[in-house]
């Protein structure tokens, strides 16, 4: 196969300079780029065509070679010219794309992490999440060490440059065609070295301490909001901003009220006979009990709205109500007497049952009509 000439493939005159050869590099290798053509096989050969231009015209003995002698100067392929038998393409990558993408080979030191974010799980009565209140929190965490202030070496003593990686925290590793970055093994990725770790932290720049913070909760909060506490997570590497705390907020299910949004519901039992003659029932709400008058002939199961004593709303402060469904009981433990009551009552409603019993007609008269459907 011939090869092209390597100015031709980079578009550049025999006379450019090493920056213009560098420069239409640049401008050819982002357009070829086997991550910007995936699966392009006429592109990932045009890349290492470019690539072996770039690496051959940027090399002062090697261009002078290919200058001289063309390909024969410089072609690895034939082994005994002595040059480039194995062009480092990878480096020439990491070279010029370090800087293309900021990838931070040449960005000077690596910055120390900031610390974690911290989630506390907070479970509240419904009556706390309502009315709001302050809680002490015991948050175990890492902090940054005092004896060091989080640099991690021993005082009067300050951590060097790791000159593995120069203080990047990364190294370069060849992989095949391309170059990729990796920890630095003598520094772990710090980029730096401490020689003399602080006897408190033993170089780590944090240490492990519980600390009590006084969270105050608003009113209102519900299941699954989030209250954020700004630079109370954990402290970051060796000095570095900490991260933040977010309290997580679980309401606990109430005995009597569910909520649902600011509205609270509740269900309250009436004896047969308040519901047939109406009259007043206590309703429980958050600030104890009111009254609520419920008018005679009210069926079982209806709903109440009281207005107003629902939950205050944490964003808007919109106050939602409360829902009381009345739910008829039937009475149990009956005495004799109690009975034959009733069963005098019940005798009175039989004559003519359907006056007295508004759902009773509807559905009888539905069952009749669906074993009449069924026999036709
Ligand atoms: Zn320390
Ligand atoms: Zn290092």
């Amino acid at each position: 196969m011939s090869k092209r000439d390597y100015y031709e493939v980079l578009s550049v005159g025999r006379e450019s300079s090493e920056r213009e050869i560098k420069k239409a590099y640049k401008r050819l290798a982002m357009k070829f780029h086997p991550d910007r053509n995936p699966d392009d096989k006429t592109a990932e050969a045009k890349f290492k065509e470019i690539k072996e231009a770039y690496e051959i015209l940027t090399d002062s003995d090697k261009k002078a070679a290919y200058d001289q002698f063309g390909h024969a100067g410089v072609d690895p392929n034939r082994g005994g010219g002595g040059f480039g038998g194995n062009a480092d393409f990878g480096d020439v990558f990491g070279d010029v794309f370090g800087d293309i993408f900021g990838g931070g080979r040449r960005g000077g030191q690596r910055q120390a992490a900031r610390g974690s974010d911290l989630r506390y799980n907070l479970e509240l009565s419904l009556e706390e999440a309502v009315k709001g209140l302050t809680k002490e929190l015991r948050i175990p965490k890492l902090t940054t060490c005092d004896s060091c202030d989080g640099s991690g070496a021993k005082k009067g003593t300050s951590p060097t440059t790791c000159g593995t990686c120069h203080g990047q925290g990364q190294v370069q590793m060849r992989q095949g065609f391309f170059a990729v970055q990796q920890a630095c093994p003598t520094c772990h990725g710090r980029g730096k070295i401490i020689k003399d770790p602080c006897n408190k932290c033993h170089g780590e720049g944090r240490v492990e301490k519980s600390k009590t913070l006084s969270v105050k909760i608003p009113a209102g909060v519900d299941n699954g909001d989030r209250i954020r506490l700004s630079g109370e997570g954990e402290a970051g590497e060796y000095g570095a901003p900490p991260g933040d705390l977010y309290v997580q907020v679980s309401v606990r299910e109430h005995s009597i009220f569910v909520r649902d949004g600011n509205n609270l519901y509740c269900e309250v039992p009436i004896s047969f006979g308040k519901a047939t003659l109406g009259g007043g029932i206590e309703v429980p709400t958050l600030d104890g009990k009111v009254n609520l008058k419920i008018p005679a002939e009210t069926q079982t199961g209806r709903m109440f709205r009281m207005r107003g004593k629902g939950v205050k709303s944490v964003r808007s402060h919109a106050v939602g109500d409360l829902l009381c469904k009345v739910v008829m009981e039937t009475p149990v433990k009956l005495n004799e007497r109690q009975k034959d009551l009733l069963r005098e009552f019940d005798e009175t409603l039989s004559d003519a049952s359907k006056k007295h019993s508004p759902k009773a007609e509807g559905f009888f008269d539905g069952v009749k009509k669906f074993f009449q459907d069924l026999n036709t």
